[in-house]
């Protein structure tokens, strides 16, 4: 008879995690996550799982029923989550959304990970204190950048969105619970980046696949080298406005650290393990295609 994996110490139950949205099959955290499980040896799974909204209750019941360790929610069910959770941390509840959620004993919490990744991800190349941001958006992942660099100690952010209420509404979110100053700004015709900017992100969907080259309305020579310009897009990468930005000499960041970092939040949430981001990053790389 053949010998049993050692590591297995003979027990077949995994940890189960993983992902309710729909659409949900481009969605690559699946391979990004097992690919942390695999690498430190850690008895878990990570499902892909396609849930319509009228399901969204019936999944999470069915989660809990399986006693799942917890699992992320994207679109479309970031905020209707929350109706369904037992309450949330300080970040999914300044921000109004939730994207990953933590089973601690059948009692269901909600976090959001999402703009702690995009921190995490930034502050790798830049520090915060007393910076000035244009955000470009103002749905659920400007929210999540938006709270998260404002409480990291952003001096201003320039919010600039097409639709107005929802910019104006974020602009007061921050002025009222952070000591940043946000500003609102209307987009309309092409917006002319602030020569004062230090950090310029993209957090749209505009250059999401498959419109692999549709750049978001801004006037890019008025990009400098002392800029840093940040692109949320994970799926290419290597975005037309990073093009862009990197031909006018400024230092780029791209979608894929804030969807490692997110990760790396949520497998620390859900089994309180520290998990390596390169190899989840290297998982991300093999998958786009990036040289
Ligand atoms: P939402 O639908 O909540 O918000 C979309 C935002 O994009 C709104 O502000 C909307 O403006 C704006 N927008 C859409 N089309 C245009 C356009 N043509 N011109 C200008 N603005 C436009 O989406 P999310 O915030 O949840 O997601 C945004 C992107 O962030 C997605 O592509 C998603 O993949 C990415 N993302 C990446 C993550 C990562 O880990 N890298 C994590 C989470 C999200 P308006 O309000 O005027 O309609």
């Amino acid at each position: 008879m053949d010998s049993l994996p050692d590591e297995l110490n003979l027990d077949f139950l995994p940890a189960i995690t993983g992902s309710f949205s729909t659409p949900s099959r481009q969605n690559p955290t699946v391979e990004m996550v097992e690919a942390a499980y695999r690498h430190h040896k850690i008895h878990a799974r990570y499902l892909n799982c396609e849930v319509l909204p009228a399901d969204l209750e019936n999944a999470i019941k069915g989660a809990k029923a399986m006693q799942w360790l917890g699992f992320n929610c994207s679109i479309p069910h970031k905020i209707n989550v929350m109706r369904y959770l037992d309450g949330l941390g300080t970040a999914a509840s300044l921000i109004g959304a939730v994207n990953c959620v933590v089973n601690r004993n059948g009692i269901l919490i909600g976090e959001n990970t999402d703009g702690a990744g995009f921190l995490i991800s930034l502050q790798h190349v830049t520090t915060l204190q007393n910076k000035e941001f244009v955000l470009y958006g103002a749905g659920g992942a400007a929210r999540a950048i938006a709270v998260e660099i404002a409480l990291a100690g952003a001096r201003t952010i320039h919010i600039v969105n097409r639709e107005r209420s929802r910019g104006e509404e974020l602009v007061k979110l921050i002025n009222d619970k952070t000591s940043a100053t946000a500003i609102f700004h209307d987009w309309h015709s092409q917006h002319k980046v602030p020569e004062s900017a230090d950090v310029v992100i993209n957090a749209t969907s505009v250059g999401f696949y498959p419109d692999t080259d549709a750049m978001i309305n801004i006037d890019t020579d008025t990009l400098l080298p002392s800029m840093i310009v940040a692109d949320v897009i994970p799926n290419p990468p290597h975005t037309a406005l990073l093009r862009a930005a990197e031909q006018r000499g400024c230092k780029t960041l791209d979608g894929l650290g804030m969807l490692v970092y997110q990760g790396v939040a949520g497998i620390k949430h859900w089994t309180g393990k520290d998990v390596d981001p390169s190899i989840m990053r290297k998982t991300l790389e093999r998958i786009f295609n990036v040289q």
